[in-house]
């Protein structure tokens, strides 16, 4: 019986092509500047998604801190949704790495920011305050794309009021092939960009910085600060160029799936949240131990929560959908 673990789509194990590329990788020191697997895909990435530069980073948290650390500066401000990952699941790092204080917001049902709630929110030029510098925004949230004329609005309001526009694009190419466009399309709104390889690409570490010139610079140096420049690092970087080549329009069927799986549970009498890309959310209330512990006998892997999230990915297929429907069945049964 295999196992099922729908906890992330961090989980997936590297393909049969991706270890080849790594295995196949041309490398030299990356902090001098000498791998050319870094350099290609710093500069592949940056290329498609419409930024002069890029950045190889071990960790999508470590992408967003040096992109938050590059924009402001000791004192500045960020606004941030409540439940944005740079806020709520960094370690504060913005706060305790770059003395950037958070302007937390209460979020949307779709992802979204209320944009006059932004603006009210920007502090005005006065010493009694935080200097408001950045908005950032997620995308996609939680499995949510933000809507295209969102995010030309968003930065139509930063501009007006001069701050810049981060994109947390831990998922970007789950909203890109969900909106049936180029990256690039979503990444011209924004001053930088971070994206995950690691997540549903597929890749075993990774992720990249997008910038101008003068940004990633300045993101360069904090990478070496806090620890972040990484030698032969082209052995990763193949895995993200490879993710990059060959996988990312077979998004559509961990979309797919996670489409398959809310209509079987639905069909269960469950409660789930409508599905956009990869993610399942239900209300399983207090029998989410219980629920962890039923599926776990069965080879499938989930958290206990009451509003309980499920990942596809690539290591997760057709036929293996259908067992954790069978799995929620058998409980519904108890
Ligand atoms: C996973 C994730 C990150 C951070 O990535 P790590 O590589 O786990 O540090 C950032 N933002 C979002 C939305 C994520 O899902």
């Amino acid at each position: 019986m295999s196992v099922i673990d729908l906890r992330s789509d961090t989980v997936t194990q590297p393909t049969a092509g991706m270890r080849e590329a790594m295995l196949n990788a041309e490398l030299g020191d990356d902090v001098y500047g000498e791998d050319p697997t870094v350099n290609r895909l710093e500069q592949y990435l940056a290329a498609e998604l419409g930024f002069a530069a890029g950045l190889f980073v071990p960790t999508g948290t470590m992408s967003n801190l040096l992109g938050l650390m590059a924009h402001c500066e000791r004192g500045d401000e960020y606004i941030v949704g409540q439940q944005a990952h740079t806020y709520k699941y960094e370690g504060g790092g913005a706060a305790v790495l770059g003395s950037i204080q958070p302007q937390p917001l209460d979020m949307e049902d779709d992802g979204s920011l209320d944009l006059a709630r932004v603006a009210a929110a920007i502090k005005q030029d006065d010493f009694h305050f935080a200097r408001t510098r950045l908005l950032a925004l997620e995308n996609t949230m939680q499995g949510k794309v933000l809507p295209q004329a969102y995010l030309a609005a968003a930065r139509e309001l930063t501009r007006q009021h001069g701050l810049a526009l981060h994109l947390d694009g831990a998922r970007l190419y789950n909203a890109a092939v969900k909106l049936g466009v180029a990256a690039r399309e979503i990444t011209q709104h924004f001053d930088s960009v971070s994206v995950c390889l690691s997540k549903g690409l597929g890749a075993p570490v990774g992720s990249v910085l997008c910038g101008s010139a003068a940004l990633i610079g300045k993101a360069r140096r904090l990478r070496k600060m806090v620890g972040g420049g990484m030698r032969q690092a082209g052995v990763l970087a193949a895995a993200g160029l490879y993710a990059l080549e060959h996988q990312v329009a077979r998004l559509a069927q961990d979309h797919a799936h996670a489409e398959r799986l809310a209509a079987g549970l639905k069909q269960l009498g469950f409660d789930v949240e409508p599905v956009q890309t990869n993610m399942v959310y239900v209300q399983v209330g207090e029998r989410a131990a219980a629920l962890k512990a039923f599926c776990a006998e069965r080879g499938i892997k989930l958290t206990a929560a009451p509003r309980l999230r499920m990942v596809t990915h690539l290591d997760v297929a057709t036929g293996e959908i259908d067992r954790v429907v069978e799995a929620f069945a058998a409980f519904n049964k108890l």
